[in-house]
């Protein structure tokens, strides 16, 4: 029988993905949304969390779509009231709060899953296999979009919380986390913040084991999302398109930038673990974004205007 999901905050990526991956998968049926706007066409919408629950006592997940601040009120809550909630990523504004909730979860036998979308991107599994067992010499991220076309208008990256160009960042150190046959931890970071704003639009992080990252979401044109690893014995490993397109010493796969495949993948993963009675909620991403500010050195850029 198909699980019974509420979509909380009916926005871009609600509309753009959540929406269409349940709609195509036999294993999951909308049956309400909350948003003080945002609807679904056919699907009752309500501005009120506790009024939807209320009303639709058979929901049995809740999948939470807000930007990070606001999202921990409504994940408590269904987790108080007995419901399996996903979270989009990142899975809060602070790690001490995902702690929390995983916390109350487990004390009550609920599923609670941290989603990460990018690690679901077509190559991710076979990078990581490639690597597993090579001892990685250096490796490279360079994740720089255009964030007037990813998130326009979305003022909330730009405060507190709301992570800045650690947003899309984070998706390539989800990538990083999953794929690296050791782990890493940060030792230094630049952190570009436009005099106007809270959150920097521009990072460069370095981390041991010959890890470096630069995320800048001044890019227009062409958008970049590549990881490339050298490892020992000189084999050499790229990851292209958000971790669509593996490349092993210079030969790549045909591909192309496409999440489509990503949230299914997500949402069956959701199925898999509300069946099992399990919870998967990794931290290591979020991890290394929190060190960057902890560590970060500030520089001040010109200002941001969407
Ligand atoms: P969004 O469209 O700006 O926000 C989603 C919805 O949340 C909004 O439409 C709004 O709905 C509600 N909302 C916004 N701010 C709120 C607040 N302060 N209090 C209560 N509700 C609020 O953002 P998004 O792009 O969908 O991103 C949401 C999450 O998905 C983020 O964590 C992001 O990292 C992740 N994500 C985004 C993308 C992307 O391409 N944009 C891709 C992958 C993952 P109402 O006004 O109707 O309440």
């Amino acid at each position: 029988m198909a699980l019974r999901v509420a979509l909380v905050g009916i926005g871009k990526i609600a509309l753009d993905q959540h929406v269409p991956a349940i709609a195509a998968s036999p294993d999951w049926e909308l049956v309400a949304t909350v948003s003080r706007k945002g609807r679904v066409p056919g699907v009752p919408g309500f501005t009120s969390f506790e009024a939807m629950l209320a009303a639709h006592s058979e929901v049995q997940v809740v999948s939470l779509c807000l930007p990070p601040v606001p999202r921990f009120a409504p994940a408590e809550a269904a987790l108080m009231a007995g419901r399996h909630v996903m979270l989009e990523k990142p899975p809060g504004a602070t790690l001490a709060e995902v702690q929390a909730l995983e916390a109350l979860a487990a004390a009550r036998g609920l599923t609670l899953y941290a989603t990460w979308h990018s690690r679901m991107a077509r190559a991710v599994a076979a990078a990581k296999g490639w690597l597993s067992g090579r001892r990685v010499l250096r490796a490279r991220i360079d994740w720089r979009e255009d964030v007037r076309k990813w998130h326009p208008g979305q003022t909330w990256v730009f405060e507190p919380g709301g992570m800045g160009v650690f947003d899309p960042g984070i998706n390539a150190l989800s990538i990083l986390t999953e794929i690296l046959p050791a782990p890493v931890h940060l030792t230094g970071a630049v952190l570009s913040f436009p005099a106007n704003r809270q959150t920097p639009i521009a990072a460069e992080l370095t981390f041991t084991g010959g890890v470096s990252a630069g995320f800048d979401w001044r890019q227009e044109g062409p958008q970049t999302w590549d990881i490339e690893v050298e490892t020992a014995g000189g084999g050499r490993m790229a990851l292209r398109m958000g971790g669509n397109v593996l490349e092993v010493d210079g030969h790549a796969e045909a591909g192309e930038a496409d999440i489509m495949g990503e949230y299914p993948a997500l949402y069956a993963r959701m199925a898999a673990l509300v069946r099992a009675g399990a919870r998967e909620v990794d931290l290591a991403p979020m991890v290394h974004v929190a060190d960057a500010m902890t560590l970060g050195r500030r520089e001040v850029v010109e200002d941001f205007h969407f």
